[in-house]
């Protein structure tokens, strides 16, 4: 089933790098136990406190988006289950992860101990203000919706940094890119989604 997922990244030209990292994290520790047998479907399932852990080409195709690369310092909100810092973690330096819901940052925390991963931290905050502690960041993802991309998160982009965040209404999103010039931000749209919404 992971192999037949593989498969399917490749097919939609998912860089090497990526599938590398996917095959790298059991998905199957960052589900509840009830839905082990489908980790390796290609669907969202519920976790903790009415949240959701992405679905595995979501995740993939977001991480590729994010054009990540060896050495980076990155900036997630919305750690959810962990799972998607965890495939991050296999590319990045390290990875700042932020959870609203301190039930979630407590699993998030606990599914990547279990499996030996060090270089993600989990923060149990407001994701919206980001993480100034560590700023700036190479890479900024976020893994909720909201109309806008938060002020503060754009200002914590490294020069040159790329932020990616599903922007729109809560019935569905666009996948937009941001690129830090200088003062200056490119933007881009990548396609539509549908994410749980940034509180
Ligand atoms: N990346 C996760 C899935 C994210 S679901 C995974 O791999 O499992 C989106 C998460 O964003 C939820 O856990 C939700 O609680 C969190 N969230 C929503 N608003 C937030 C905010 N303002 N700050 C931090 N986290 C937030």
């Amino acid at each position: 089933m992971k192999e037949k997922l593989a498969q399917q990244f490749e097919r939609m030209r998912i860089s090497r790098k990526v599938i590398e990292a996917f095959k790298k994290v059991p998905r199957e520790e960052f589900v509840l136990p009830e839905w082990k047998e489908a980790a390796y479907e290609d669907s969202a399932l519920p976790i903790k406190a009415g949240q959701t852990i992405s679905q595995p080409s979501t995740v993939a195709l977001m991480i590729d988006a994010l054009e990540l690369e060896t050495g980076m310092s990155v900036l997630e909100i919305g750690a959810g289950s962990g799972y998607n810092a965890a495939v991050m973690s296999k590319i990045a330096k390290h990875v700042y992860s932020i959870e609203r819901i301190k039930e979630l940052a407590e699993f998030a925390k606990k599914n990547l101990k279990k499996i030996g991963i060090t270089n993600v931290t989990i923060i149990n905050a407001d994701g919206k203000k980001g993480y100034p502690e560590k700023a700036p960041y190479d890479r900024i993802i976020i893994t909720a919706a909201a109309e806008k991309i938060p002020e503060q998160l754009l200002k914590q982009l490294k020069d040159n940094g790329v932020l990616l965040m599903p922007v729109g209404p809560e019935h569905g999103q666009e996948l937009i890119r941001a690129r830090r010039k200088g003062k200056d931000y490119l933007y881009e749209k990548l396609g539509g989604y549908v994410f749980v919404p940034l509180r």
